[in-house]
């Protein structure tokens, strides 16, 4: 941390960690950030902040920053250090000679969850009308796609239904694979606060949270269940509330298509998805399931919440409607207390999702195959869009291997370290005739790409992020760019040199578009985020100040779809081999893979990936903490240290990804949700045994 001494001035900008999107204001000595002040004004935050937002932005200034744009021919060659112009020239012909090579379907991009709104619909706009295909695709896709696909089926909007202050509403929270006072800290205190007032909390995840041992009014519950079995668990907890009378007859009459909900009705009640029933499946003991089902059924306002425990399953779609099916069961929805709430992971996932990232839809999810939508688009970006969606991520690097795609533009996303099964990934990369990567580091991507571009720090440049509560925080300029150019300018530049002019001159600029051709935008505007602080989409004629809570009268569809939810087992199973099941998360001072946090002080507090491991596990193979283990799985191979801990359950390890060289992804399976693609990074049948070193 910068010594402070008294700050000159301030600028009100947005965290750009995780999906809280806490304000902060960013105190300055002469161009020098010295410290960062939880903002009181922030609606997200009211004032409160976490280590990540507070201390570890010194990754800004750090030596490792790329400053200058590198290219190369081959991957390997050095690189060499141009100008912007030789660089933005070079990728421009790389990208028209592979597509005049293999086609135009021969190239695409993918967008980021870490850029603002507008750099990530300009990334779109650029593979859409530059490139003239849809193959664009966000980092999402490995995180809360299914909750794009479940919600949007159910009822109808691709969005968490409440405000994070709702929950100081909410009698009965249910917290399902998600740890929010790690991976959102501010909302996970909020979350402490109301318990203590004395509201009941069920847990569902194979892992003891933190969030158990909050004191509060009456015990958590924790329904401890065996990964990959989570359908069977909001099955089973469905049919205890359908069962046992608990349902909002009301509720279902007035909102709900009756047809399907019959149709899901007549299954749930089956005997097969009863609690005894389910509990060889989930392991979770029947009557801890009544227990638990009772009390949200019975609950005056019951609020669930949910995280990537949820979303990286091969059934993450299922288990999403699952989720919708409860709450619309149950009323619990429209209005304060309730809902359904994708806790999202990065500070712009709910963001880069909104702006058209997918190879499906358009910006505000509007289908690419839709004439009229089409035609909007069309008119106002001069072009023709193809009607086809484009390629998701796991197909291009598919296709990368088989040879008919050939170059891909990646803007602030590691793809080699995040994504599962890294061989794969990495033999994909390699297939490539042009990568080009655009971030702040050299990170493990890099290792494969012709052209590197600097990307700039949420520090660095003006825009907005949209927060899991569909809040739109601005972004506010805090330093000049390191390497002289925004993200935005940068996207701008290469579709001029590829022959489509862009000529913003500020991102406000993008964001009229947006608001322009988005009907859930249509009320945003600079200006208006700047009188009201932050606003909650939708924002448009009807809601012309936004919309803190979602489906109060009824739903964009008209009436709640129940979806019926079979529970099919993973591929991934467990046997004499491969005997553990692996799933994996987060800490508290530590950031995804770690680019950002690894290089700021919040490295002291977490220095390397561990595996925690049951003692009974550890006993059976003569494991102590801080052995050396070898952990292998179907895919891969990787050397972790132990963590012996009862926070698991006998027969499950767990680890987080926060360091490069631990290599989770190495491990991690091509095992996806069935209906989005979505790694199912959560089950991983593993061995672990003792290695004498790595
Ligand atoms: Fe940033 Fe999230 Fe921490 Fe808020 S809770 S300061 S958004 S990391």
């Amino acid at each position: 941390v910068i010594d402070a001494g008294q700050p000159e001035h301030s600028v009100v900008t947005t965290c750009a960690y995780c999906g809280v999107g806490c304000s902060f204001k960013a105190e300055m000595k002469g161009d020098q950030l010295v410290r960062m002040v939880p903002y009181k004004g922030g609606d997200a935050n009211h004032g409160h902040s976490c280590v990540k937002g507070r201390f570890a932005f010194g990754y800004a200034t750090h030596k490792d920053r790329i400053r200058e744009p590198m290219i190369r021919d081959s991957i390997n060659e050095p690189w060499r250090t141009v100008s912007w112009d030789e660089a933005i020239g070079f990728a421009a012909k790389r990208l028209k000679d592979t597509q005049a090579k293999y086609g135009r379907e021969s190239i695409g991009g993918i967008t980021s969850s870490r850029c603002t709104n507008e750099e990530t619909y300009l990334v779109q706009k650029l593979i859409r009308a530059a490139f003239g295909n849809n193959n664009t695709d966000t980092c999402a896709r490995v995180c809360h796609s299914p909750t794009g696909f479940g919600l949007k089926t159910t009822i109808g909007e691709s969005a968490g239904t409440q405000t994070f202050d709702s929950v100081m509403k909410a009698d009965t929270i249910v917290v399902i694979g998600a740890n929010p006072t790690d991976a959102h800290p501010v909302f996970g205190s909020q979350m402490r606060r109301r318990l203590r007032q004395g509201a009941k909390l069920i847990v569902i995840d194979p892992r003891r949270i933190d969030l158990l041992k909050t004191p509060h009014g009456s015990e958590g519950i924790h329904l401890p269940l065996r990964p990959g079995t989570n359908v069977a668990m909001v099955n089973a907890l469905a049919h205890v509330i359908v069962t046992e009378g608990l349902e909002d007859k009301a509720f279902i009459e007035s909102r709900c298509e009756p047809d399907q909900y019959r149709a899901w009705r007549d299954f749930i009640v089956e005997e097969r998805n009863s609690p005894e029933a389910m509990e060889a499946v989930t392991g979770v003991p029947a009557e801890l399931v009544r227990k638990a089902a009772r009390i949200y059924g019975e609950a005056r306002n019951g609020a669930i919440y949910y995280g990537l425990g949820v979303t990286e399953h091969s059934q993450g779609s299922t288990m999403v409607m699952g989720i919708a099916n409860l709450a619309m069961a149950t009323g619990n929805l429209g209005r304060e207390g309730v809902g359904v709430n994708p806790l999202r992971g990065q500070n712009n996932v709910q963001g880069s999702c909104d702006m058209g990232s997918f190879p499906h839809e358009l910006p505000g999810y509007q289908h690419v195959g839709d004439p009229n939508v089409r035609e909007r688009f069309e008119g106002d970006w001069g072009v023709s869009i193809d009607p086809e969606p484009g390629l998701r991520i796991p197909n291009m690097f598919d296709a990368a291997i088989a040879g008919t795609f050939k170059a891909m533009y990646v803007q602030g996303e590691d793809i080699a370290q995040s994504d599962p099964n890294t061989q794969h990934v990495e033999a994909a990369l390699t297939s490539l005739d042009c990568l080009i990567v655009q971030d702040i580091f050299l990170n493990e991507t890099a290792k494969y790409a012709h052209v590197l571009l600097p990307g700039s720090t949420f520090l660095e440049k003006n825009g907005t992020f949209t927060n899991a509560e569909r809040r739109i925080n601005r972004v506010r300029k805090v330093m000049a760019p390191v390497a002289g150019m925004e993200d935005w300018e940068v996207t701008m530049a290469l579709s001029n040199a590829l022959g489509y002019p862009m000529h913003y001159q500020h991102p406000s600029e993008i964001m009229d578009e947006i608001a322009r051709l988005t009907p859930t935008f249509t009320g945003v505007s600079y200006d208006k985020l700047d009188r009201l602080g932050s606003i909650q989409w939708p924002c448009n004629e009807e809601h012309p100040d936004g919309t803190p809570t979602m489906h109060v009268l009824d739903f964009p569809i008209g009436r709640g779809k129940f979806a019926v939810t079979e529970y099919v087992a993973s591929e991934e199973k467990t046997n004499r081999k491969f005997p553990l099941l692996l799933t994996t998360g987060r800490i508290l001072s530590q950031y995804n893979v770690g680019a950002q946090t690894r290089r700021t002080e919040n490295s002291r507090w977490h220095e390397e990936d561990v595996l925690e491991i049951h003692p009974s596990d550890a006993e059976l193979r003569g494991i102590h903490d801080g052995d050396w283990l070898g952990i292998s799985s179907r895919v891969g191979r990787t050397v972790l240290r132990a963590k012996v801990s009862d926070r698991m359950l006998p027969g499950v390890v767990y680890t987080t990804f926060h360091h490069p060289g631990s290599g989770a992804n190495v491990i991690t399976t091509d095992s996806s949700d069935w209906a989005t693609n979505c790694p199912e990074y959560k089950v991983t049948a593993v061995q672990v045994e003792k290695v004498t070193q790595p």
